[in-house]
């Protein structure tokens, strides 16, 4: 995944999983190919030791892009505006 090297990416559940489960092609994508891809990525962020820390990372440095800590941009973009 395209996170900066932290301490605690060393306990992500997604080392060595391939980034394109978590941010979309450059080619279209469907929205049921979509929601399958986010639904998996986010099966394996529920498990992820470190989704709070990876979560406030993608909030703090405004992640345009993919789903860190179990959100899409849209729905961390959501928590942004409450
Ligand atoms: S919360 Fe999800 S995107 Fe973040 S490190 Fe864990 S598995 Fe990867």
């Amino acid at each position: 995944m395209a996170l900066q090297k932290t301490e605690w990416s060393d306990g992500a559940a997604c080392r060595g999983i391939e980034n394109l489960l978590f941010f979309s092609p450059d080619v279209m994508e469907s929205k049921e190919v979509r929601s399958r891809r986010e639904r998996q990525a986010k099966q394996l962020c529920a498990d992820c030791e470190v989704r709070e820390d990876c979560l406030n990372t993608a909030l703090a440095q405004r992640e345009s892009y993919g789903i860190w800590g179990g959100l899409n941009e849209i729905e961390r973009r959501g928590l942004l505006r409450t």
